[in-house]
């Protein structure tokens, strides 16, 4: 059925860069029979999901939305994928996403935009448009995302879906492409909160094969996702995250979410957290500083993409040919600022100021967390924006994580649940929950009662 849909509706929201029908049926068929025999399965046996193009599944092209990778067909599994498999989930395809995940729009993917199914002259949010245009068009029911900055939850909020970014060590980054590794973090993606919490459990829990796994366990993400019990529960308002720039439909809603709460049981103050105003400017030093030295590998001799080795050009031409012609300009652009900030005279001012400020954004958060159980705020300023409105000014673009970035700064549990549709455009907002790190269930305590 999942197959039919996207048969349907894919050529115009364009939420898939690659469908595998076959190795789906396939799978599933294999699950079926395993069901027959009587084989007790897990929650999830069975059901379909879609994949970002950023993970890889051995024998799946994995392009991460660039020229540079085309055609290069992963040897391995990413232990996010691998766990999937292992759980029974049946992988329809891989998703499209901004080039690299840089993006808020999914704009910058070399392999054209995705839309966004409540409105294909919008954007379906970046850099996981795709995986979250392909819930909300009912291409799939779970798909999985990656989070630097805002990658899983601005893209729900703006399609009305559920994102979850976990706490920064909860989920294995083995096999997501490395964008910036202090920041990235793959998570689920669902149209319900206990959907959510269900692929959550899947694939969270400690991988020795990422030096960054955090091992504790996965905190009881199912059990508050069936609760939804706020009472008691204290929930700070960020001052910071509101006011000028923010559409009025969006607060609105987040007004009457934060009211429901209330009624629930929940306890709310307005919290600050001055240094968040800060957040974004540390983020696109330190982000593009990671880019830089992470993107260096693709060099023209491992993997994809190799131009001008025609016996006329040096190693060194056939790299630079080859970067010129595979990154798109986005890609370029933060390679370059990276490069910048980094560079001996200038890191100092530079990379480590930004660290500096994300020490303080920690400290902003623990001072919080002294006092409330989570905070909430709007997941983006604006709901979805026309196709091209700020594909030319980064500025505009970047400032749609005004909100989520702190979180990943801080390597904190934060996700985007739907509260409703903004009263001026009739499109989709989004409330972001930030909870302290290892906390992740308070989220879902918190989507489940909104939902
Ligand atoms: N939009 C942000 C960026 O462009 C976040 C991307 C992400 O989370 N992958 O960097």
């Amino acid at each position: 059925a999942h197959l039919d849909r996207i048969a349907a509706v894919d050529g115009e929201v364009h939420a898939f860069l690659h469908v595998d029908g076959e190795r789906a049926l396939e799978q599933a068929a294999v699950i079926d029979h395993r069901i027959a025999g009587g084989e007790k399965l897990g929650p999830l046996a069975g059901v379909p999901l879609a994949l970002k193009d950023i993970l890889t599944y051995r024998g799946a092209p994995t392009t991460c939305g660039s020229k540079i990778l085309e055609g290069w067909l992963p040897p391995y599994d990413a232990t996010v994928t691998r766990r999937l498999l292992d759980a029974d989930l049946v992988i329809l395809g891989k998703t499209n996403l901004d080039e690299f995940a840089m993006g808020s729009s999914t704009e910058n993917s070399a392999y054209g935009p995705t839309r966004n199914p409540w409105d294909t002259t919008r954007i379906p949010g970046g850099s996981g448009g795709g995986s979250a245009a392909a819930l909300a068009a009912f291409e799939a029911p779970l798909a999985i995302g990656t989070d630097t900055g805002g990658s899983i939850r601005q893209p729900a909020s703006v399609t009305g879906t559920v994102g979850v970014k976990p706490t920064y060590g909860g989920t294995s980054r083995y096999g997501v492409v490395a964008m910036a590794s202090s920041l990235d973090q793959p998570g689920p993606c669902a149209r319900t909160v206990l959907d959510a919490a269900l692929l959550h459990e899947v694939i969270a829990g400690h991988d020795p094969m990422d030096s960054t796994s955090i091992d504790a366990p996965v905190p009881p993400v199912v059990e508050a996702a069936r609760s939804g019990d706020v009472a008691g529960l204290r929930i700070g308002v960020v001052k910071e995250l509101s006011g000028e720039g923010y559409a009025p439909g969006v607060e609105q809603r987040f007004r009457e979410a934060v009211e429901l709460l209330a009624s629930l049981g929940a306890e709310i103050v307005e919290v600050s957290c001055p240094h968040f105003v800060y957040a974004l400017g540390a983020y696109y030093l330190i982000m593009p500083s990671e880019v830089s030295s992470n993107l260096a590998k693709f060099d023209a001799m491992r993997f994809g993409l190799r131009v001008g080795d025609d016996g006329n050009h040096s190693a060194e031409q056939v790299m630079g040919l080859t970067r010129e012609a595979g990154f798109g300009a986005e890609v370029k652009r933060r390679i370059i600022i990276g490069t910048y900030a980094l560079s001996s005279g200038y890191y100092d001012a530079y990379y480590g100021s930004a660290q500096k400020v994300r020490t303080l954004i920690s400290r902003d958060f623990a001072a919080a967390f002294s006092s409330v159980d989570v905070l909430v705020s709007p997941s983006t300023p604006v709901t979805a924006f026309p196709l091209g409105e700020k594909v030319d000014d980064p500025l505009a673009m970047y400032a749609n994580d005004l909100c989520t970035i702190p979180s990943n700064l801080a390597g904190n549990a934060s996700a985007s649940f739907p509260v409703g549709l903004a009263p001026e455009d009739g499109l989709p907002v989004g409330l972001q929950v930030m909870a302290p790190p290892l906390a992740d269930d308070r989220l879902y305590r918190v989507g489940a009662a909104l939902e």
